[in-house]
């Protein structure tokens, strides 16, 4: 069993890629991770092979977009864990389209789930945090955020998150509560498979020809991107806040 260290993280989108990955590395290094994903059977099996390792862990389905299921799902967790500690806003995906081709429902689902999504879910859990007057927030950005084609509302949702970032930063640093993001680069979930698929190539022909263009000659995984979160939430991390870290195997930003 992990030894406990009684901080409770949630961990949005974490039924699939680099999400479960945060959710699996920090369960094993003693948190107590909810797992929350609107997809409830990724959720479900994410939390299981959590507990199936030795830690401490829950499923809650929920879409992070919709008002009511946030507040459920921060009355789920508090109800099992009591606290909530840290927050990554994780959940997220594309639906790339040139400009001139681009819905404006793909326009508007993307916005949803990366900046509505995150805004809720820090407005439910920041009050709690605040009352504690310690709390970690870590939003999941993109170098996307610096400019990608054929992707206008991803970019500019990956861009809001940023600016988020930094904007509730400011608002939190006097609650003892940091805010800070993390933008990966090329990290193979599922996201690269719809990416590579667009690109008309194989997943592997698409992250060989990615792997070309990063400096550190290779494409992440979850583990990098999991290692720049624990960092941001690190016990002693206080000083650290409204910064965006990239974790893309070369220099970003
Ligand atoms: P993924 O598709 O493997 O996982 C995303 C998860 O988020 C899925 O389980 C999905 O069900 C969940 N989700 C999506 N919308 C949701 C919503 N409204 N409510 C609740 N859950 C929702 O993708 P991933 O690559 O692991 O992406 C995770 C995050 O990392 C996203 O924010 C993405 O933009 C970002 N990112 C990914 C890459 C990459 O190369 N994979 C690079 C940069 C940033």
């Amino acid at each position: 069993m992990f030894e406990l260290i009684g901080r409770t993280v949630i961990v949005t989108g974490g039924g699939s890629g680099i999400g479960a990955g945060i959710a699996a590395e920090l369960a094993s290094a003693g948190y107590q991770v909810a797992v929350v994903d609107r997809n409830a059977e990724t959720a479900g099996r994410v939390a299981e092979q959590v507990v199936a390792a030795g830690g401490t862990a829950m499923p809650v389905v929920a879409d992070v977009s919709d008002v009511a299921a946030v507040a459920d799902t921060v009355a789920q967790v508090r109800d099992r864990f009591r606290t909530i500690d840290v927050l990554v806003n994780n959940a997220g995906f594309a639906r790339d389209n040139h400009i001139l081709e681009m819905t404006i429902e793909d326009w508007d689902t993307v916005q949803a789930t990366h900046l509505r999504g995150s805004f809720l879910m820090l407005k439910a859990v920041a009050p709690l945090m605040s009352a504690q007057r310690w709390g970690r927030i870590v939003n999941i950005s993109s170098i996307s955020a610096l400019g990608d084609s054929e992707r206008v509302n991803y970019v500019a949702a990956k861009a809001g998150v940023e600016g988020f970032t930094r904007a509730a930063a400011l608002d939190l640093a006097h609650h003892g509560i940091t805010v800070n993001a993390v933008g990966p680069g090329v990290i193979p979930t599922a996201m690269t498979e719809v990416s590579a698929a667009r690109a008309g190539r194989s997943l592997e022909e698409h992250l060989a020809a990615q792997a070309a263009q990063i400096p550190c000659g290779r494409v992440g995984s979850p583990h990098d991107v999991a290692r720049a979160v624990q960092f941001f939430i690190a016990e002693d991390a206080d000083f650290i806040t409204g910064q965006v870290l990239y974790v893309s195997g070369g220099p970003h930003g």
